[in-house]
């Protein structure tokens, strides 16, 4: 079964695409937990931070050029802004396609919310 992200990679379900290039894409959280949410998904598809190997190196330092480069562009660089990767049900992830987490444009509070 294809998961959602990879739906939407697809073009079968639409998504608030605010980048694409030939290594990942990124579009807007559909429950924005801060003024900025997107979500930063390698078009390969790796379940988990658990499944990521060397041969994922250059993409997933890809994927923090793409996401600095979106704070840049949603104005939340200088005040800063918070990167998450979920893995497993421990860290509540939802969607099984690796996925990076860029929320700003308000104080992100304590680290870790339970
Ligand atoms: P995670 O818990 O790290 O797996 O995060 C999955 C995220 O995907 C959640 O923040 C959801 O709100 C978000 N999400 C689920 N379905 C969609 C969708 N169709 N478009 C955009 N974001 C979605």
């Amino acid at each position: 079964m294809p998961t959602l992200f990879e739906r939407i990679i697809q073009g079968e379900l639409p998504a608030n695409i605010v980048h694409r290039d030939e290594r990942v894409i990124a579009f807007r959280d559909i429950h924005p937990r801060a003024p900025t949410h997107i979500l930063i998904v390698p078009i390969k598809p790796i379940p988990t931070a658990n499944d990521v190997t060397v041969a994922d190196e250059a993409l997933l330092g890809h994927m923090f050029v793409v996401a600095a480069e979106l704070a840049r562009r949603e104005g939340i660089a200088e005040n800063g802004y918070r990167l998450i990767v979920n893995c497993n049900a421990h860290g509540g992830q939802e969607v099984y396609h690796l996925h990076l987490h860029l929320l700003g444009g308000k104080p992100m509070g304590p680290m870790v919310l339970v």
